[in-house]
């Protein structure tokens, strides 16, 4: 979301007759845009502020984007006295004007109000990818969870309407972009603000309706919100990708519970059963925090218990990361740093065996890649499947396949990724 978010804002500043340039050495507006899902990722803000400063010399105006700006607000000023702006993602529809504001001279400027019911659409987006393009859909997030700062980064839920979201899917298509990508904190709780009324079932069903796209993938589901109708909506149209990621965070329903992620393991379990039953094969993938405060060894072994019973085909780790305005924030923590450590690896190791037995499974099979890029020096051609795996792959032609779709046989498979040869030999 942050990716995409980056380039609405690029494509805001060329409309406002700005010119990007390749690094903040040539730039005399820096505008830094930032995550503060974990501490760690926030520690970097300001450490790559200080280098700035450093290394940019006089005369050059600097900004403070994202989550680190909501949570942190004024206080950047007086942190890195050479900010000029500050603006959180909920106030990016005011862009145009702080940027007004900041020609001016003024070296105060900022944007944090969370009060919007406004989405930050622009038909300006500058995209980085010539193929996949992201489409928000939902902006914000009213759930709740215990150890998250977003709700209070990204303020409330606000959904586009579903006319705004067609419209773009459909220009999309018209440029030549093939495979759409919606996003969303929680997809799952799309509600078109239009008479229409769509849910987000419909919306993805419609979406991959559109001529041209050939494929369509969104992120990220909350399981509570994640309805039968969405698998059933996949099974009817293969554009839809044989990809769902699935957050879990925790195997233990007492863990969930303080985490109050509104469901147990065994609803969690549900959805999984829906999509193993489903007409086709589903990758499923998800996230895992360990070490949420309270966390006891007991409920840790049904996390990895978890692992063996999903089967998994990726999954993204975290040490628990004590955030401000947060409940767990309240919460007596005993579980060390060491231990968080140790039940991060236990995971990390658990999943990579996992991995290794599933994508081997996968030696012999044909499948059908977007051809994203070159790796020269290996000689490979670097493609996507449908189930979101790399594929590298040979092919007798040495140009012209980026944004192509081929099948591909694949020949040897590792944890992370897989190796094949194209089967459309010229
Ligand atoms: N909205 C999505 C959801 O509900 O799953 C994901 C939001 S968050 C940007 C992505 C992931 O970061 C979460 O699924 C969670 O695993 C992790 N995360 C969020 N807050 C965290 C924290 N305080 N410490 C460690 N991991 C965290
Ligand atoms: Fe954070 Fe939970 Fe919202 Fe996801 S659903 S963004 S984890 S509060």
């Amino acid at each position: 979301m942050n990716a995409h978010d980056s380039e609405k804002v690029i494509g805001t500043l060329l409309a406002e007759g700005y010119q990007q340039v390749e690094t903040p050495d040539e730039a005399h507006l820096v505008l830094y845009n930032t995550c503060s899902i974990r501490d760690k990722a926030e520690q970097k803000v300001f450490n790559r502020l200080q280098q700035f400063k450093r290394d940019a010399g006089k005369g050059k105006v600097f900004g403070v984007l994202g989550c680190v700006a909501q949570q942190e607000g004024e206080k950047i000023f007086e942190r890195a006295p050479h900010v000029s702006l500050v603006a959180g993602s909920a106030s990016y529809t005011k862009l145009p004007e702080m940027l007004v504001q900041l020609e001016a001279g003024n070296r105060h400027v900022t944007g944090l109000s969370l009060d919007t019911d406004e989405t930050f659409d622009t038909p300006f987006t500058r995209r980085d990818n010539p193929h996949r393009a992201y489409i928000t859909i939902i902006e914000g997030c009213d759930k709740s969870c215990a150890y998250c700062v977003v709700p209070f980064t990204r303020g409330p839920e606000r959904s586009r309407t579903s006319a705004s979201v067609m419209a773009e899917a459909q220009r999309l298509a018209e440029q030549g972009y093939t495979e759409i990508q919606l996003l969303g904190q929680n997809v799952n709780s799309y509600r078109d603000p239009s008479p229409a009324g769509w849910d987000f079932a419909i919306l993805l069903g419609r979406v991959a309706e559109v001529p041209g796209i050939r494929r369509v993938r969104y992120t990220t589901s909350h399981p509570r919100d994640f309805v039968r109708a969405i698998v059933e909506t996949m099974d009817a149209n293969p554009v839809l990708c044989d990809h769902v990621h699935l957050p879990v965070q925790s195997g233990a329903s007492r863990v969930l519970a303080a985490m109050d992620r509104l469901y147990t393991r065994e609803e969690y379990l549900k959805r999984i059963e829906w999509l193993k039953s489903a007409r086709r094969n589903y990758s499923i993938t998800t996230d895992i925090i360990v070490g949420f405060p309270g966390e006891t060894e007991k409920d840790f072994e049904q996390t990895l218990d978890l692992l063996d019973q999903v089967q998994y085909d990726s999954l993204f780790s975290f040490k628990y990361s004590p955030r401000p305005h947060t409940a767990a924030l309240a919460m007596p923590d005993p579980v060390g740093d060491d231990e968080k450590q140790r039940r991060l690896v236990a995971v990390q190791e658990r999943q990579r065996a996992i991995q290794i037995r599933r994508n081997a499974d996968l030696i012999g099979t044909v499948q059908e890649v977007l051809v994203e890029g070159r790796n020269q020096a290996l000689g490979q051609w670097i493609g996507r499947t449908s189930s979101n795996r790399t594929l590298n792959f040979t092919d007798p032609r040495g140009e012209g396949l980026l944004g192509k779709y081929l099948p591909v046989r694949v020949t040897r498979s590792g944890p992370n990724s897989l190796v094949g040869e194209s089967v459309t030999v010229v």
